[in-house]
C-alpha cells in the first residue's frame, strides 16, 4: 500500500535489517553445532619470502561451511560472535585445528612452516588468552615458533596497560606478534612506538591503489624503510599480480601474501599437492605454485 518512494525505500531498509538479524540469530544459535559438527573449516594461505619466493608461513582463515546454508566467509559471522562476546571460543578452536593440521602435515612428511592465527581484540577481555594458547600448544608438543599471532592495532584501544602486559607474556612464552591490516583504519604510528610487534602486515588497499597512485607507492616504500629501522619485519597483503610482486620485493618488503601466490585452501588440497612442487619456485611462480 505504500506508494511513496521515500517510504518504500524505508521499508526496504527495514527488511534488510530484519534479514541481518535473522542471520545473526542463526549464527548465535548454531555456534555449538558448528563447533561440534566441524562446520567451521580452517583454510590455509601461503605467505612467501620475497627474496627466495619460497613459502615461509601460512595464515589460518576460518570459514563457516554450513551443511544446509552453504559457505559463509568470516566477515559474515566474526562480527556477530564478537558482539556476542563469544569470539574466543572460535579463535581457540582455530588454534586446535591449526595444531592438528601441523601434526597431519608432519605425519605426511610435508615441510612445516609457522601458521599465523588471527585473534580478535575481544579475546583478551574474554579469557586468559596467553594461558589458553600456551596450554594448547604445549599439549601438542610443537614449539611455540610454529604459531604466530595476528592482531589488528585496535586491540590496543581497549585497555592499553593490560594489553601491553599480555604482549610481554606472549613474548616471554616465545610467540611472535604480528600487527594485521596496517593502513586500513586509524593506524597510528604511536602504536608501533608503544607496543612490541615483531611484524607489520600492510593492508591490501596499498596494492589496490598502487598502480594509479604514486602516493601509495611512496607511503609503502617509506613505511618499509621505517619498519626496517625499527627492527620489525614486513608483509604486504593482497598481492595479485607479477607487477605488484616485483614492486614489493624491490622496495625491500620481506614477505608477501596474495592470490598471485595462492588462495586460502582447505587442508586436503594442501595434502594432495605434488611433493615436487611443494616449494614455490621464484623463477616461474605461475607454473609451479605451492598449491592451488
Ligand atoms: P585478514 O586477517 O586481513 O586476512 C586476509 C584476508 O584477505 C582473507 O579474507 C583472505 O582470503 C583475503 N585475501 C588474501 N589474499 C588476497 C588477495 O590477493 N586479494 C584479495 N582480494 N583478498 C585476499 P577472509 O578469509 O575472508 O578473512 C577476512 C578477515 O576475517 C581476516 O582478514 C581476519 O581479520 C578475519 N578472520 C579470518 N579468520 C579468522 C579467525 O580464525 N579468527 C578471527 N578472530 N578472525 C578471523
Ligand atoms: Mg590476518
Ligand atoms: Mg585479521
Ligand atoms: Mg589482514
Amino acid at each position: 500500500q505504500v506508494k511513496n518512494n521515500f517510504f518504500s525505500n524505508y521499508y526496504y531498509y527495514d527488511e534488510k535489517l530484519r534479514d541481518l538479524s535473522i542471520k545473526k540469530d542463526y549464527f548465535l544459535s548454531n555456534i555449538d553445532n558448528a563447533i561440534k559438527g566441524e562446520w567451521l573449516e580452517v583454510f590455509f594461505q601461503p605467505i612467501i619470502r620475497t627474496a627466495s619466493g619460497r613459502v615461509c608461513d601460512e595464515e589460518a582463515l576460518v570459514r563457516w561451511n554450513d551443511p544446509e546454508k552453504g559457505m559463509f566467509t568470516p566477515n559474515d559471522f566474526i562480527p556477530v560472535l564478537e558482539d556476542a562476546r563469544i569470539i574466543h571460543r572460535l579463535d581457540l578452536y582455530v588454534v586446535d585445528k591449526v595444531l592438528e593440521y601441523l601434526k597431519e602435515k608432519q605425519r605426511m612428511g610435508i615441510e612445516l612452516v609457522p601458521v599465523s592465527v588471527n585473534l580478535s581484540r575481544y579475546d583478551f577481555q574474554l579469557c586468559d588468552m596467553v594461558d589458553e594458547i600456551c596450554k594448547r600448544v604445549d599439549a601438542s608438543g610443537f614449539s611455540r615458533k610454529f604459531i604466530n599471532l595476528e592482531i589488528t592495532e585496535s586491540v590496543t584501544s581497549i585497555n592499553p596497560e593490560y594489553i601491553r602486559i599480555q604482549f610481554t607474556r606472549f613474548h616471554e612464552e616465545g610467540f611472535s606478534l604480528w600487527m594485521d591490516d596496517f593502513g586500513s583504519g586509524y593506524s597510528s604510528l604511536n602504536v608501533l612506538k608503544d607496543f612490541e610487534f615483531d611484524l607489520m602486515k600492510f593492508d591490501m588497499r596499498f596494492m589496490r591503489s598502487f598502480k594509479d597512485s604514486n602516493k601509495s607507492r611512496i607511503i609503502l616504500t617509506e613505511l618499509i624503510q621505517m619498519a626496517k629501522k625499527l627492527g620489525i619485519s614486513t608483509i604486504t597483503e593482497g598481492v595479485e599480480d607479477e607487477e605488484q610482486f616485483r614492486f614489493v620485493r624491490d622496495i625491500g618488503c620481506e614477505k608477501a601474501q596474495g592470490y598471485y601466490f595462492g588462495k586460502p585452501n582447505p587442508k586436503k588440497n594442501i595434502f594432495n599437492i605434488d611433493k615436487e612442487k611443494i616449494r614455490f619456485q621464484f623463477e616461474n611462480p605461475r607454473e609451479t605454485p605451492y598449491y592451488d
